[in-house]
């Protein structure tokens, strides 16, 4: 077993009829990489940073941050990184940040809305990544972006930090790109939009879902209503794979969805570039799409989109896919 997957590292994921989905790993501490490497991915598609702040006792450091991510790039041998701006509140919460009491935290002071709040500490991270761009592929991806005027103040905090760092002869990679996080159901109709401020996106399937269809994500009581392949998951998804794709900018989807082979199909058939997941994902994901053409995905991508309900849906793809 340990050869067969060995044999799979090295072959990339590609459907039986031509069409390779590039396959990240989303990570969040720096042991993470190894399993990266191991497991054969082609890229970071998510890195979250928000992990070595909860580690620490305050927030780290610009030295401390560049010195971390230049480690991630350093083990990622020439691989892209895309570096996810922290992203607490929700549940994940910093004990050294005194926090509103909030009736509904993932609705409240979370994430982008928190990082423009604290100002200081997010120019911060932006000039460590910026920094640590110098010496590998980087990107920046900011979460929960709902609105333009988000992704405005953010390109401008960017460029700012951009100019700092020229006035200090401070090298950084000077075509950095800028990705959001679609996670959030407002920004899909304005994706056009929000589109003109930015190089690619990643689709967060694990917040996008919550949001779309009212369920907490990890309330275990309503679970069952967490349903990746809900009709209007799946239709919202393909809406924002479609916009991606006519304005030409790069997608990666991740969140628990993309390590799922039912809605893996389905993102194929929707003709999406990239798929990032964790780690030990990986090999299956990509013995599965090695297993099947990207034209079956998009005839049952077709005949998934004008059903009812995810019960037939599922019971539509398990027949297609096989045991
Ligand atoms: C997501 O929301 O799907 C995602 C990838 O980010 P996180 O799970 O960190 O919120
Ligand atoms: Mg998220």
């Amino acid at each position: 077993a340990r050869k067969e997957q060995e044999g799979l590292r090295d072959l990339s994921a590609e459907t039986t009829d031509g069409v390779s989905i590039k396959l990240g790993a989303n990570i969040g501490l720096l042991s993470d990489m190894m399993l990266a490497r191991q497991y054969g991915a082609d890229h970071i598609g998510l890195y979250r940073t928000e992990f070595p702040f909860l580690l620490r006792k305050s927030f780290p450091s610009e030295e401390d941050q560049v010195a971390l991510y230049t480690r991630v790039l350093e083990k990622s041998k020439g691989r892209s990184v895309t570096i996810r701006t922290f992203d607490v509140g929700g549940d994940k919460f910093l004990s050294y940040l005194d926090y509103p009491k909030e009736d509904n935290p993932f609705l409240g002071w979370r994430s982008i809305r928190l990082s423009l709040d604290l100002e200081d500490v997010f120019r911060v991270q932006i000039r460590a990544i910026l920094r640590a761009s110098a010496l590998g592929k980087t990107r920046i991806l900011f979460p929960m972006i709902s609105c333009i005027d988000e992704i405005r103040q953010v390109v401008a905090l960017v460029n700012d930090e951009k100019e700092n760092l020229d006035r200090h002869g401070i090298a950084y990679d000077r075509e950095i790109e800028l990705g959001i996080m679609v996670e959030v159901p407002a920004a899909v109709p304005i994706l056009d939009r929000l589109l003109r401020y930015v190089d690619f996106v990643n689709v967060g399937t694990n917040d996008l879902m919550q949001y779309l269809l009212a369920v907490d994500r990890n309330n275990k009581k309503v679970a069952v209503h967490f349903n990746v392949l809900h009709p209007a998951v799946i239709s919202t998804v393909e809406q924002i794979v479609s916009v991606c794709r006519r304005f030409n900018k790069e997608l990666c989807i991740c969140g628990e969805a993309a390590a799922i082979r039912e809605s893996i199909f389905l993102f194929i058939g929707m003709g999406a570039d990239a798929i990032s997941m964790v780690p030990s994902a990986i090999p299956v994901a990509k013995q599965f799409i090695r297993s099947v053409s990207s034209a079956d995905a998009q005839t049952a991508l077709t005949a998934c989109l004008a059903m009812e309900e995810a019960g037939e849906i599922e019971a539509y793809l398990k027949e297609r896919l096989g045991p």
